[in-house]
């Protein structure tokens, strides 16, 4: 047996350990959802969408725990932690309504009738990051039970403690047994054999661009489905003709929200070249207001980052020579502390076109719209953006240019449960969330019955 100790972040203390799923283990999990699956599909539709009701009220019961549970072990904002709990049961209610609703189609064709169904798949492997492991789960397994799928759940290496918390809760709730279990471990013997397990059906995977081409690769041995939720560098565009105060007061909260470990975090912020020193003026005390601390704290806005070795590679991005135009505060003493930080730095540099996934933002001037455009749609990733201008035209022709999955305008919102979330080019392949996520956990079964004339 394997164990893994987990660690506070905010601290550095010893937490408690987790035992780690191995092969074995995950080879008797998907064969167990497979069998429970097969009832889930057979139940009928109101006594599923019940079931997932219940879920929803038992998670909703217990959102302060969880709540607590994700503080201590990722380091949230309790504040946040508990919009993420209470998330999972919007989502688990958004998501009980899809049994009796989904329908397929009656299609005119010539000698019968023609209809189509929405079959399940069978077994669902999901596999989460670390940064967000309720929401992140809540949007693979929610849709994917609703369609009458089960569901094996692997969550990141770090963060396991909300996860398993959920799959305990599902039991509780009364939801069939086998028919959602969560399963800890590594990417490299859970993660890969969810790929290579011929029962598993599909893949969800959210977590690196690096990671996620390899499951794709994996999966394509089987012709596995997968949706893929992968990294951003996304671009906040701020035009001359804005609310200049409301964009510069905001901006830090659209990328060091979860102290920038977040993948729709706006990490380059692109500003019109007249209104530069402005914006910037601006800037700088609302980074420096931003309260850093113990995240249990109420008024807490920006905890730790998640680990030691994120710790790490965050700095690494901000070297002693590095051009930093001024910086927030963090605490001293144990945790893995990163004050919010603003560099400007030349558009080829790699704080500019890699993610960071940390409290780290480039702020660099454009000339003009296409201009903007040009260094918005400049990186290989596409999740999301905001826009700021007081210009609707201006509005709508940016926010059809920009390459990204998920834009805002004149805000910095990304994920609502019940609209479509995910990206465009290396940041992934297909839609989570909004009215038709349960589709993709669905097959389209085309049936033809033959009418006789009288
Ligand atoms: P990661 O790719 O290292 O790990 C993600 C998950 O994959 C973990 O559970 C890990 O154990 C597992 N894994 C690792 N190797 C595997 C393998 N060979 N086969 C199968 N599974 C494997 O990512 P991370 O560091 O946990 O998360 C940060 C990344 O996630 C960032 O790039 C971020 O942008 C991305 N992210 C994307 C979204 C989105 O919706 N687009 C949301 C959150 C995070």
């Amino acid at each position: 047996m394997t164990i893994t100790e987990l660690v506070n972040p905010a601290t550095e203390q010893a937490l408690r350990t987790v035992e780690l799923t191995d092969t074995a283990g995950v080879d008797d999990a998907v064969a167990r959802a497979k069998v429970a699956q097969k009832s889930w599909a057979a139940a009928a539709p109101a006594e599923r969408a019940a079931a997932l009701r219940a879920f929803a009220a038992v998670v909703d019961a217990h959102v302060g725990e969880l709540a607590a549970l994700e503080v201590a072990n990722s380091g949230h904002p309790i504040g946040a932690a508990e919009w993420e709990a209470g998330h999972v049961r919007d989502v688990l209610q958004f998501y009980s309504a899809t049994p009796e609703r989904l329908s397929g189609k009656q299609i005119p064709v010539a000698g019968g009738l023609d209809v189509t169904f929405n079959e399940p798949m069978g077994v669902i492997g999901v596999i989460t990051p670390w940064n967000f492991p309720m929401p992140i789960a809540v949007w693979g397994f929610a849709p994917a039970l609703a369609a009458g799928n089960a569901v094996v759940l692997k969550p990141a290496e770090w963060t396991p403690l909300t996860s398993m918390r959920l799959g305990e809760l599902a039991e509780q709730a009364g939801l069939p047994e086998d028919l959602f279990q969560v399963l800890p471990g590594r990417g490299s013997v859970v993660g890969e054999r969810f790929i290579s397990h011929p029962d598993v059906r599909k893949i969800v995977f959210t977590g690196s661009t690096e990671v996620g081409t390899r499951v794709m690769a994996g999966a394509a041995a089987q012709v596995k489905r997968v949706t893929l939720e992968l990294g951003g560098k996304s671009a906040n565009i701020v035009f001359a003709d804005c609310d200049l105060e409301r964009a510069a007061a905001t901006a830090p909260y659209g990328v060091f929200d979860n102290a920038g470990q977040d993948c729709c975090a706006r990490s380059r912020i692109l500003v019109q070249r007249n209104i530069f020193d402005k914006f910037m003026e601006l800037l700088e005390p609302a980074v420096k207001g931003l309260v850093v601390g113990d995240p249990a704290a109420r008024d807490t806005e920006m905890g730790p980052l998640v680990s030691r070795k994120h710790y790490d590679s965050v700095a690494a991005y901000v070297p002693d020579d590095a051009p930093v135009a001024f910086r927030g505060s963090a605490p001293g003493g144990p945790g893995f502390w990163f004050p919010p930080t603003v560099l400007t730095p030349e558009r080829t540099d790699r704080t500019v076109t890699e993610e960071i996934f940390g409290p780290v933002v480039t702020v660099l001037p454009f000339e003009d719209e296409a201009d903007a455009i040009a260094l918005a749609n400049d990186t290989e990733y596409g999740l999301s953006g905001s826009i700021w201008t007081d210009n609707l035209s201006r509005a709508l022709r940016v926010s059809r240019a920009v390459e990204a999955g998920n834009l805002s305008v004149n805000s910095h919102s990304s994920v609502r449960y019940n609209t479509p979330f995910g990206g465009f080019k290396q940041s992934g392949l297909g839609r989570e969330l909004g009215p038709d996520a349960p589709l993709s956990f669905t097959e389209t079964k085309n049936v033809f019955f033959a009418v006789e004339e009288s």
